[in-house]
């Protein structure tokens, strides 16, 4: 088995895997070994992700819904979320962090149903 072929199975079978000439491959190959680890971090780190729970600051809904309705309002809008980037960001992070888990755990589901 070619590294190409083991490092593209990687996401779908790190620490499960039934395939012999993959489990072959990561025997004598450091660096896919070193991918499948990375691997294996990452499933690990994104799974702590899912949990956390951003809450937030007080006071934000009051901020939010003091926002003017009407359009053409950018440089407020602009001028509340400069004021608030904190809590975007933080609201942003744990957006992004669980896309992140969700995309792999999506494409970890879709490799394995593919390969099954
Ligand atoms: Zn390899």
């Amino acid at each position: 088995m070619k590294c190409e072929e083991v490092r593209e199975m990687l996401p779908a079978v790190v620490g499960e895997t039934d395939s012999l000439a993959v489990r072959r491959h990561l025997a004598r190959c450091p660096e896919c070994r070193a991918d499948a680890a990375r691997y294996e971090t990452l499933l690990t780190t994104t799974a702590k992700l899912q949990t956390f729970v951003a809450e937030p600051p007080p006071g934000l809904m009051a901020s939010l819904q003091a926002i003017p309705q009407a359009r053409g309002r950018f440089d407020e809008v602009r001028t509340h979320v400069v004021r608030n980037r904190k809590a975007y960001a933080g609201g942003a992070a744990a957006m992004v962090a669980t896309g992140l888990a969700g995309a792999l755990v999506w494409r970890t589901r879709s490799r394995r149903l593919a390969h099954a």
